[in-house]
């Protein structure tokens, strides 16, 4: 099978074609993102009326580019998956519109994909990794844990009952006078901490999967002015300690809920993990330590396939393609739209 993906939830334009079997063999044949970050960065953060022209304006051309990459056109498709949401609705509207124009143009099929599922499939576009397995989604807007056990069964075992880790680490950064995006300013500073600064281990102490990272952000900003006030500035090894405080207190949380989460699916052989968080060493090394000691895989798909793109859409609408799922021309974007079975159904046009 080879479908197009469209994407476009967030601050990238994506489209990609993807060939393969639901088996898990595949291979990405182009994947093309056209990214936003210059439209925002004036503004701290995504402005949803920029993104959503920006996306109206350049997924056709990122479509155009990928097919040429791939080499085809696009009868050589089978079906044309899109991201119907969660996200974003203007920008979740411009790449459902392009799809349903380009599904009625040539007749192809239509698959409206959950945008969670595309990161949650990603180690079986990747590696093959058999079902069941657990993910760990922890990006700029997501933190939960999943059992994943075919294309459309998702139990959310826990999540964040706040912000996102991916949130917190840009937070930080602009606390600390760090660029954007923090994950990586404050990944790089830390590296130059030598005694990590004491931060709390948020709801470590309750039972369950669940996290909360907004406490931690506060006890930050806290120690940051507690500094101030006592060297009359940040210290470069002041900044550099709370950042490496910061950065293992997540890194913590996350591992012994990993733990938890392992512990409470134990016919899973595979922990694996997407989101642009998982780029961070810290958390991967802490990670695979965690796997190891269950006797399970680690897997983490490489960065590129970590962030937003549309491999893993196009991807997940093959796996979901391959089960039967079909969309018609009635397919409604959805700014909401949980991924566990039992709150909503993964796929379909939201009828
Ligand atoms: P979502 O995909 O959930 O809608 P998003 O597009 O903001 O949200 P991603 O693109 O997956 O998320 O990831 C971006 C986030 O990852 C940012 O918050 C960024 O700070 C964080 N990040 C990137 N690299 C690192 C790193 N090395 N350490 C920690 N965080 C990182
Ligand atoms: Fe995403």
């Amino acid at each position: 099978l080879t479908l197009l993906g469209l994407e476009s939830s967030c601050d990238d334009t994506a489209a990609a074609v993807v060939r393969g079997d639901a088996s898990g063999s595949a291979h990405i044949l182009s994947n093309v993102v056209l990214g936003q970050s210059e439209l925002h960065a004036a503004f701290g953060g995504v402005v949803p009326e920029i993104a959503a022209r920006a996306h109206a304006e350049k997924i056709d051309i990122a479509v155009e580019a990928a097919l040429a990459e791939a080499g085809l056109d696009l009868s050589a498709c089978d079906a044309i998956a899109v991201t119907a949401g969660p996200g974003l609705i203007g920008g979740v509207m411009a790449a459902v519109m392009c799809a349903k124009g380009l599904a009625l143009a040539t007749g192809l099929p239509l698959v409206g994909v959950n945008h969670l599922a595309g990161h949650a499939l990603t180690p079986r576009l990747t590696d093959g990794t058999a079902y069941p397995y657990l993910m760990l989604l922890v990006s700029g807007g997501h933190c939960q844990f999943l059992r994943v056990d075919g294309p459309q069964a998702f139990t959310r075992l826990g999540g964040t009952i706040d912000d996102a880790p991916g949130e917190a680490f840009d937070k930080v950064a602009r606390l600390l006078g760090l660029a954007q995006p923090g994950g990586p300013a404050v990944e790089a500073c830390a590296k130059d901490g030598d005694r990590a600064h004491p931060l709390p281990r948020p709801l470590l102490d309750r039972p369950g999967m669940d996290l909360s990272f907004s406490g931690l952000k506060t006890a930050v900003l806290r120690a940051r002015d507690t500094l101030i006030a006592a060297h009359g500035g940040l210290p470069r090894a002041a900044r550099a300690d709370l950042c490496l405080g910061f950065q293992s207190a997540v890194r913590d949380v996350l591992a012994e809920k990993t733990r938890r989460a392992l512990a409470a699916c134990p016919d899973v052989s595979t922990l694996a993990v997407a989101g642009g968080v998982a780029a961070n060493g810290a958390l991967r090394s802490a990670l695979q330590d965690v796997a190891t000691e269950a006797g399970v895989t680690f897997t983490a798909p490489p960065l590129a396939l970590c962030t937003d793109n549309a491999a893993m859409i196009a991807w997940a609408g093959l796996e979901a393609f391959a089960a039967g799922a079909r969309d018609d021309l009635s397919l409604t974007p959805r700014p909401r739209w949980p991924l566990d079975t039992a709150s909503a159904p993964m796929l379909g046009s939201g009828k």
